[in-house]
């Protein structure tokens, strides 16, 4: 495939083809100020003739394709759009139509600087290429999977509804590109890390990156929160913010200019925002420029503590951007004094480490550091023809989707032999009272008290037969009520989860572990695999499809088994938001190559 990745910003046009897969360049096309009489064009690094016909986007736009089709001989299947701001609504790849360039639209104010000028791109492009699929790919898809804990303001709940107040966070094609890479270096399947990615260029932030999946991130509503970037301040005490408007007779507009584009590396130093400038001035001696230094690295260092917090641990750090991947200093400081951590930085491998062209990838790490340190070249537009083709591909596979009949699985417990003595008598046998779809398996007559920290569940249903190990299995309602945090989990995968007291008629057994949140799944037999084209353990989205009402689940785990019946299982919580009875189909639309998580939180 050949995809043509275009990065429409306000004033420069980037356009690359390339081939997803080896990530190799055909053509690279640079476009700088567009809208102006001075904009200039460049392929490949050489001056070209500017638009005959205009300055604007439009024009731009045709400019780029009359190039590629002049220079590229094979044909282009599709062109990828980089759209910084996905609001609510687009948390994936999407595939542009009409309507979702009207929704685009509709993220203008959410958005300002930016969704304006990568709308026109798309605009223009679509306009000239109608042929060949257009995939809008956001930066802030990556984040949607953050938990709400780490979404949500503290704010009145009255205006973050009314506003549709929340963390966004930003730069995710960047974190999600480098954090694969990291896990291929690895050699690690990147849903069984837990990696800290830091995007230091002109804009910076931070993201913790759990079971694949982006579960803290350093950028909130707007790219203004947290580091310390080229121009922007991160973090201020918004206090600080309301003193100045009262002191200096400031509007919203006076303090964006300041906030965002005369803060940071820039405001400190009083150099400018650009990093070698400030390290150079730093090594003579400069005091701002050596402030600005201890600020920037003591923010990251900072947030890298608080992201293994936030993990239960951390097993790579991954700095990336033309900071963190040229910059020796800046990730000698954020590095320093985590050997508590497990990481401890290879102070000469750093030292010479520049991460791009022969070698994206650089180990910085020690060997006696358990947590891997690594320089990763970005490559957002490679990420972004990666996702193109993927949607597209996919899209493919939609058409061929099969139905699978829909389970909803009520809340209940599977207990080892010892504990149903414990809890019903001794020498005492489950009763089946009715067979289960999965074969061999019976919902009992037996049933158990749940006694959590807070509450108690009167009733759950025991599943035999016994098992080695005691696993009751609840949905976020019955977390919720009884006051305890069940990790979603694959069954069987206990390692860290809570216990509780179970109570039966002849006595209580105190379970140390296994209380989980059942992850959505799918049982299947090795032929019902090859005609959906997964494979165990893949990690995929079902389309629930009710009248009217269609809902998207992801991360549906897919197990493989030739003794299991097709069926997919989701508890009750997630059954009612489908409006669910017994027997619905789902529809399998989309795969994406994963395996098991472990130590995932929500
Ligand atoms: P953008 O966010 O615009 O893509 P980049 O990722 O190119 O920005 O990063 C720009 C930042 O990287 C600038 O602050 C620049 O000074 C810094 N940088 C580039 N090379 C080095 C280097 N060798 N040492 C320190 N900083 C560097």
């Amino acid at each position: 495939m050949n995809i043509l990745v275009i990065n429409s910003g306000s004033s420069s046009v980037k356009a690359d083809v390339l081939d997803p897969d080896s990530r190799a360049r055909l053509l690279k096309i640079r476009v700088e100020r567009v809208g102006t009489a001075d904009i200039a064009v460049t392929v490949d690094g050489e001056g070209v003739d500017p638009p005959g016909d205009g300055t604007d986007h439009e024009a731009t736009i045709t400019r780029v394709l009359q190039l590629v089709s002049e220079r590229v001989d094979a044909a282009i299947d599709a062109v990828g759009h980089r759209v910084v701001h996905g609001g609510e609504r687009f948390t994936q790849p999407t595939r542009v139509t009409d309507e979702v360039e009207a929704a685009i639209e509709a993220l203008f104010d959410l958005a300002p600087l930016h969704n304006p000028a990568n709308l026109a791109g798309i605009r223009a492009a679509r306009a000239a290429r109608p042929d060949i699929p257009h995939v809008a790919v956001f930066d802030t898809a990556f984040h949607a999977t953050l938990p709400r804990r780490a979404k949500a303001y503290a704010l009145p709940g009255e205006l973050v509804e009314k506003h549709g107040l929340r963390r966004y966070g930003f730069h995710g094609t960047s974190h999600a590109f480098v954090a694969a890479r990291a896990a291929e270096f690895l050699g690690e399947e990147l849903p069984h890390l837990r990696v800290i990615t830091c995007h230091l260029g002109n804009g910076c932030s931070v993201t913790a990156v759990e079971g694949g999946r982006s579960v803290e991130t350093s950028m909130g509503m707007t790219p203004l929160e947290g580091l310390v970037m080229g121009t922007r301040a991160g973090d201020v005490d918004a206090g600080l913010l309301l003193e100045l408007m009262r002191r200096e007779g400031w509007d919203a507009d006076a303090a964006d200019k300041v906030l965002n584009r005369q803060s940071g590396l820039a405001g400190l130093s009083g150099i400018g925002n650009d990093m070698r400038d400030i390290e150079e001035r730093a090594g003579d001696g400069d005091e701002r420029a050596q402030l600005a230094i201890h600020v920037f690295a003591h923010r990251l260092r900072k947030y890298i503590g608080a992201y293994a917090a936030v993990m239960g641990g951390v097993d790579a750090i991954v700095f990336t951007g033309g900071i963190g991947q040229n910059s020796a200093l800046i990730r000698y400081r954020a590095t320093s004094r985590l050997d508590f951590l497990g990481a401890r930085l290879n102070e000469e491998a750093n030292r010479a480490a520049r991460a791009g062209g022969d070698t994206p990838v650089i180990e910085l790490s020690h060997t006696h550091s358990r947590v891997k340190i690594l320089a990763v070249a970005t490559d957002e537009e490679a990420e972004i023809a990666g996702q193109t083709a993927k949607l597209v591909h996919d899209a493919d596979r939609i058409s061929e989707a099969q139905t699978i009949p829909v389970a909803v699985s009520a809340r209940h417990c599977h207990l080892t032999q010892e504990a149903v003595e414990a809890l019903f008598g001794a020498g005492h046998q489950l009763k089946p009272r009715k067979m289960i779809s999965q074969p061999g398996q019976f919902a009992a007559e037996e049933i158990v008290q749940l006694v959590g920290p807070k509450r108690t569940i009167e009733k759950c249903r025991v599943v035999g037969p016994t098992r080695s190990k005691c696993q009751v299995e609840i949905s976020r309602t019955d977390e919720f009520f009884l006051g305890l945090d069940a990790p979603i989990r694959g069954s069987g995968d206990l390692e860290g989860t809570p216990g509780i007291t179970l109570v039966g008629p002849a006595g209580t057994y105190q379970m140390e572990e296994g209380v989980i949140c059942a992850q959505r799944h799918i049982h299947m037999t090795s032929d019902d695999a090859a005609r959906f084209g997964v494979k165990h353990h893949d990690n995929v989205e079902v389309l629930i499809d009710t009248e009217g009402r269609d809902l998207v689940f992801g991360d549906v785990l897919v197990r493989v088994k030739d003794s299991y019946a097709l069926e997919m299982h989701l508890d009750t919580d997630e059954a009612n938001a489908a409006e669910l009875s017994r027997g619905e189909q789902g529809v399998i639309v989309k795969t994406n190559a994963f395996v098991r998580i472990r130590r995932k939180q929500l």
